[in-house]
Order: C-alpha cells, then sequence, then structure tokens
C-alpha cells in the first residue's frame, strides 16, 4: 500500500506559490489579497479560517479577515460583499460555510463576483467547469486532482466512484474526472443509491466524501482500488486532551492492506484544500492585473 500524503502535494504546492508570489509582487509592487468572513463562533470553521490566514502568511499574500457576529443579517453580509467586490486591492472573496440558519446561502455564493469566487462556488464558475472552461475549481476536488498527478495515478478509462454529490465536493469532482484528458468512467453514489457495496466494488478508484466516519470498509473494495478520503469527521475520544480525534469516510486500517494507494485522515486531502485556494487566488491576482494594464 502507497501512501498518498496529502503534506507532501501541499507542501510542494505552496512552495511553487510563494516563488510566484514573491515574482508578482516584485512586479506588480502589491501583493495577491485574500478577504475572508466568517459569520459567527462555529469551532471548526474558526480553525479553517485561522489556516487559510496563516497559509496567506507564509505565502506573504494580503488578507483580511472580517470575524461576523451570528446575529450579522444577510443585508449587512451582502453590503460587505459588494465592497470586497468593488475593492481593486481584493482578488479573491470566501465566505466560510456554513452560515447561520437566518442567512441564504446560495443567496451569498451569487453574490461574490466570479472573477473572485476562488472557492469556485459562483454557478458561472460551476458551469465553465462542467463545460471544460477555464475557471476557479472548485478547492477540495481540485486538490484531489493534484494529489492523483503528483503520484502519476493514471484516469484514463478508469472507473471512479464518487460517494457523495454535494455541490462542494461530489459534482465538481465528477465534472473534472469526465473532462478529455482526465477521461474517467464517473459514478456518482449517493444516500439513495441501491446496492452500494456491488458498484464500489467495481471501482478503480474510490473517492469517500460522505460524512461519516469509517463508512468505507474492506468488504466494498477490490483488490488494488486508489482511495481517495476526503472526509473529515470528529469522533470522541477521551484519550485527547481536546476529547475528540479526526477520522475520515474510510476506514483506514481495514482497508490500506487491500488498497494500491489510499489518502490518510489527518494528513489527507484537507491540508489540499487550503493550498488549491491559495492557487485559486494568486490566479485572480494575475487575472486582475491583466485587467488593470
Ligand atoms: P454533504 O453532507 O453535503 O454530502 C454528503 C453526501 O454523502 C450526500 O451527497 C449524501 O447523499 C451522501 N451520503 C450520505 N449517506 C450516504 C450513504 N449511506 N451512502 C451513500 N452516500 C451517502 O457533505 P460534503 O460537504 O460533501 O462533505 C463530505 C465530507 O467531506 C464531510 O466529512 C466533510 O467534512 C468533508 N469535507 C472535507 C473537505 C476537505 O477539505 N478535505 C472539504 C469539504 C468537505
Amino acid at each position: 500500500m502507497r501512501l498518498l500524503s496529502g503534506k507532501e502535494v501541499a507542501d510542494a504546492k505552496l512552495n511553487g506559490i510563494k516563488i510566484e508570489c514573491e515574482s508578482f509582487v516584485k512586479e506588480m509592487g502589491y501583493a495577491p489579497q485574500l478577504a475572508v468572513i466568517l459569520v459567527g463562533e462555529n469551532p471548526a470553521s474558526q480553525s479553517y479560517v485561522k489556516s487559510k490566514k496563516k497559509a496567506c502568511i507564509r505565502l506573504g499574500f494580503a488578507h483580511k479577515d472580517y470575524l461576523l457576529p451570528e446575529t450579522t443579517t444577510e443585508k449587512k453580509l451582502l453590503e460587505l460583499i459588494d465592497e470586497l467586490n468593488q475593492d481593486e486591492s481584493v482578488h479573491g472573496i470566501l465566505v466560510q460555510m456554513p452560515l447561520p440558519a437566518a442567512i441564504d446561502e446560495q443567496k451569498v455564493i451569487e453574490a461574490i463576483h466570479p472573477d473572485k469566487d476562488v472557492d469556485g462556488f459562483h454557478p458561472i464558475n460551476v458551469g465553465r467547469l462542467l463545460a471544460g472552461l477555464d475557471c476557479f475549481v472548485s478547492c477540495t476536488p481540485n486538490g484531489v486532482m493534484s494529489i492523483l498527478d503528483y503520484y502519476n495515478i493514471e484516469t484514463q478509462g478508469k472507473h471512479a466512484v464518487i460517494i457523495g454529490r454535494s455541490n462542494i465536493v461530489g459534482k465538481p469532482m465528477a465534472s473534472l474526472l469526465i473532462q478529455k484528458g482526465r477521461d474517467a468512467t464517473v459514478t456518482i453514489c449517493h444516500s439513495r443509491t441501491k446496492n452500494l457495496k456491488e458498484i464500489t466494488k467495481t471501482a478503480d478508484i474510490i473517492i469517500a466524501a460522505i460524512g461519516k466516519a469509517d463508512f468505507v470498509t474492506s468488504d466494498m473494495i477490490k483488490e488494488g482500488t486508489v482511495i481517495i478520503d476526503v472526509g473529515i469527521n470528529r469522533v470522541a475520544d477521551s484519550t485527547r486532551k481536546r476529547g475528540y480525534r479526526v477520522v475520515g469516510d474510510v476506514n483506514f486500517d481495514d482497508c490500506s492492506s487491500k488498497a494500491e494507494s489510499i489518502t490518510p485522515v489527518p494528513g489527507g486531502v484537507g491540508l489540499m484544500t487550503i493550498a488549491m485556494l491559495m492557487e485559486n487566488t494568486m490566479k485572480s491576482a494575475k487575472q486582475h492585473s491583466k485587467k488593470g494594464k
């Protein structure tokens, strides 16, 4: 079994972006800037926002953080997004999800200008991705592709089974894998899929994005499968100081002896998501600088 280290791939990616950023700053006299908005005090969201800020600092990006109270109205949030859309010094806008129930998430996603939508969630970017056009690609599935590329895992003609059909992982993952040049045969499974095990047993590549701890077990896979575990689940663990540990959607110990290669959790796809966000922000800064000339 080969361990697919997201840390190794993310580090390589971030080191490359740092060099790109240095030459961008030299040429343009300013740094790429990411604006991150967090509404409320969800602990997982707070830690994601902190990691994004840390990545900006590591790369020499400028960043603006907006930590807004849970009571923030949709109107106020939309006004802030509009301001950031107009602000020429901001190249990427990210609103940390989930948002409080009183705010319409889709409205917020669509309020971000597609040219600054570094999360790749705006319907324009989602549609362009499906059509095979240049766009901001959703960071997590794009991170999965980077892992496959880094480890030279061939997708052409392979049967890729994606478990999960969310807009942020499952669907864009399928859009990427079916493109010309990637050429996978893709099956998307979800909570209403019948005979899931029969399908996953035919997979050359399994991408698990379910949100259920240790869901994929060795009886669901064939010998020699490549397993990409997108899941991030907190399970209670009294032996840990913080009272929980993080596990994926794949039962790692059970599957690792049968899999050809597998991503660990933590240390897998999660680290890639931030690296791809930084890549998108760098790309946006370059695109905006060209428009300004
Ligand atoms: P989601 O809740 O939006 O979607 C879960 C999907 O799993 C749904 O499409 C559902 O149909 C499917 N599903 C649920 N039960 C199933 C079952 N029994 N059989 C088959 N399919 C089933 O979740 P999401 O936002 O796509 O996230 C999925 C997981 O990935 C979560 O653990 C999340 O924390 C993690 N995640 C990680 C990253 C990262 O950076 N690594 C990014 C996003 C999400």
